[in-house]
């Protein structure tokens, strides 16, 4: 069954040792599409040698909520410079984080603005990390709020965008109204392990009301384990469980869904260079 792992950090430095076999197994589970996002400049370039060993994966650059207080002007020249490159198919990620706020909140809007100014630029899709404390949804209004006023609901959008969705809700976390909101800007929706933890009930709505052409899976390796894989480090194989998820929710399977998520993936990264 095809699979796609829509955020996947292989370059995160707990894949340093054995990123070779992680990727083999996960050609053997059938992931015919791997996005790994960086979250500064130096996993940004990591993304790429990553990406520029196995390139049939794609790589996104872009600023994490969490760093958004620690990169200066010079980080940003770099960071404008490698969103040129044909591996970056995307923005990010970037967003906003008001559950654990490890960059003070005004930073992390500037830091949003600015990666979704580089996403309208470039045309290249933003990859959104949304997360509030629990049983809160003050980061979700935010951002919603965000994309409203960056004009990703107008004519802004359409220009550097057409119909293709102008950013992706990874690793999805919010109530159900919110997802609405988001699909109505016209973004796509991945869904991780996430979906499995306490509080998070409501993804289980969500993930059947996401259109098929803007749905995808991702596993966040090597965060976000979802039951049945190893807790201590998540790999890209195990999307298939949360795939096995969110066909359940639709009341499919992922045999029915995996070509779907292929094409939501394709429509949503366009790619300049051949898959190699
Ligand atoms: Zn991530």
């Amino acid at each position: 069954m095809p699979l796609v792992d829509s955020h996947c950090h292989l370059n995160a430095d707990r894949f340093d040792g054995d990123l070779d076999q992680v990727v083999e197994a996960a050609r053997l589970a059938g992931i015919e599409r791997i996005l790994v996002p960086g979250w500064n400049v130096a996993s940004a370039g990591r993304a790429l040698d990553v990406v520029g060993s196995h390139p049939w994966m794609d790589a996104a650059i872009g600023v994490h909520p969490h760093d958004a207080a620690k990169v200066d002007e010079r980080a940003w020249r770099a960071l404008a410079a490698q969103a040129t490159d044909p591996r970056v198919v995307a923005i990010g990620e970037t967003g906003l984080d008001y559950d654990r706020v490890f960059s003070p909140i005004d930073d992390q809007l500037a830091n949003l603005r600015r990666n979704l100014d580089l996403a309208l630029e470039t045309g290249k899709p933003a990859i959104l990390h949304c997360r509030s404390a629990a049983g809160k949804r003050d980061a979700q209004d935010a951002l919603l709020t965000e994309l409203r006023a960056a004009g990703l609901g107008g004519p802004r959008r359409a220009a550097s965008f057409g119909d293709r969705p102008p950013a992706v809700v990874h690793s999805f976390s919010g109530p159900p109204d919110y997802a609405r909101a988001m699909i109505d800007l016209g973004l796509a929706v991945s869904f991780s392990g996430l979906v499995f933890r306490r509080g998070e009930e409501a993804s289980a709505e969500v993930a059947a009301l996401v259109p098929s052409d803007r749905l995808m899976v991702e596993t966040d390796s090597p965060f976000l384990a979802p039951p049945g894989a190893p807790r201590s480090r998540n790999e890209p194989e195990w999307v298939r469980i949360t795939a096995g998820w969110v066909a359940e929710r639709r009341g499919t399977t992922v045999d029915e869904l995996g070509w779907g998520f292929v094409a939501a993936y394709d429509r949503t990264f366009p790619r300049t260079r051949p898959r190699g």
